[in-house]
């Protein structure tokens, strides 16, 4: 592989040269030199306004992605039962495959199959492929990272998508590693480019900022997706076409070995499971405050949320908070009590279905994105409300 700087069109502007971040290029009688600390990266190539620069030899080659196509879906599964992430990307899969006139498939790897793949039927999944084996009862990283592996090789797909889960977020980096393909990670939102490219959004900078990446010189083109980006919505009955693949055994050999599972027994608060979140920040004052909110949710049949804010203080448990680090959740009703509506929060809660805010300050970020607002104190309100809903008001 070769990266050339053709001399009749550069003109020296130093566009090439500010872009580049190994100090690869450097300006020598106004012509761009690239020396040996380069790496390929191509930021060059699409910076040059001039077609000055260009890659030669392997790269080359490895742009031809005719033979990549469909949009899969990595199907987790979880005591038996396919993962609600992969159905939710199952939705956005067959969007996305209609998009671009591709077949939605799906990747079954089990100890028994047949209830997962009927798990699929309704939601459009033109193939899927299969493998049965004892060794994928655990999620071991070792022999799904190879199977997926050798399964991409052969059949080549143009998207690869799977649930930002603990599982996913362990095992398909070593697949895209051992691919040599870009990974987005923890994903917020997937579309189709004009040009038929995967744009993978997600945020970065601490949140501050959603970046929007594109996979152009390597296949496939592989995100994992934060549960409840999606919602799972059955659609388009079909028998998917069952294509079994001949695994090596060699590949079902794992050099780590599960010797127990402990439940964890904390709190034991799942709050995704719950319709109704009454959500709790800074804004509430102190930890004590929050029996208001318990009294709330109960008086609602829901479970009390939390802004990393008040987790951080100490208030509440991590298993409450919500957000880019906490949990994403899609009540049916989310009531934001005291919180700013920072973007690390909305990360977490922004496609709820019914957002209640409550808060003194009528500026506050979270007003933009709630369905009703309350300007107030939330010490004030939350009794009011708790008044109404018992009838004594
Ligand atoms: P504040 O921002 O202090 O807001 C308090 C709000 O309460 C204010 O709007 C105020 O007007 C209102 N208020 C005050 N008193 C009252 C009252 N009596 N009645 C009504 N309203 C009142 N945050 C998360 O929540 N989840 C995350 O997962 C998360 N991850 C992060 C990851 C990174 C990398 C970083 C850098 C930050 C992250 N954060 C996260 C932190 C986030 O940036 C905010 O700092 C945090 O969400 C603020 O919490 P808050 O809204 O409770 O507090």
């Amino acid at each position: 592989m070769e990266i050339i700087v053709s001399f009749d069109k550069c003109t020296g502007c130093r566009k090439c040269k500010n872009v580049c971040l190994y100090d690869a290029i450097e300006i020598v009688d106004n012509k761009a030199v690239i020396n040996d600390k380069c790496v390929f990266c191509g930021a060059c190539i699409y910076e040059c306004g001039f077609d000055a620069i260009e890659i030669t030899g392997a790269m080359e080659q490895e742009k031809n992605f005719s033979e990549y196509k469909d949009i899969w879906v990595f199907i987790e599964q979880k005591n038996g039962k396919v993962r609600e992430v992969s159905l939710e990307l199952l939705t956005q899969g067959k969007k996305l495959a209609n998009q671009c006139n591709q077949e939605l498939c799906s990747l079954v790897l089990s100890e028994d199959p047949t209830p997962l793949v009927d798990n699929l039927r309704s939601y459009g999944v033109h193939k899927c492929y299969v493998a049965q084996s004892g060794i994928f009862k655990e999620n071991l990283d070792e022999p799904y990272a190879k199977i997926i592996v050798q399964v991409i090789s052969r059949y080549k797909p143009s998207v690869f998508l799977a649930g930002a889960t603990a599982f996913g977020r362990s095992v398909i980096p070593k697949v895209a590693a051992a691919l040599g393909t870009g990974l987005t990670a923890d994903c917020t939102e997937l579309r189709i480019s004009n040009d038929g490219l995967l744009e993978q959004t997600r945020p970065t900078f601490g949140g501050n900022i959603m970046a929007t990446i594109i996979t152009r010189k390597s296949r496939p083109q592989m995100a994992t997706v934060r549960p409840r980006t999606y919602e799972a919505i059955p659609s388009d009955s079909r028998d998917p076409d069952i294509i079994n693949i001949g695994v090596k055994d060699d590949l079902l050999t794992s050099r780590i070995k599960l010797i127990q599972s402990i439940k964890h027994h904390g709190e034991g608060i799942n709050i995704e499971d719950y319709e109704v979140l009454v959500a709790g920040g800074r804004g509430i004052g102190c930890a004590e405050n929050f029996s208001l909110l318990h009294e709330l949710a109960k008086a609602l049949g829901g479970a009390v949320a939390a802004s990393r804010a008040v987790v951080d203080a100490g208030w509440v448990s991590y298993p409450h908070q919500v957000g880019q680090t906490g949990k994403t959740v899609k009540p049916k009703l989310y009531i934001a009590c005291g919180i700013s509506g920072a973007i690390q929060h909305l990360a977490g809660m922004q496609t709820s279905d019914t957002i209640i805010a409550i808060n003194k300050d009528h500026d506050a970020p979270i007003f933009k994105i709630a369905t009703y607002g309350i300007v107030g104190d939330v010490i004030d309100v939350i009794p009011r409300m708790l008044k109404k809903l018992k009838g004594s008001d």
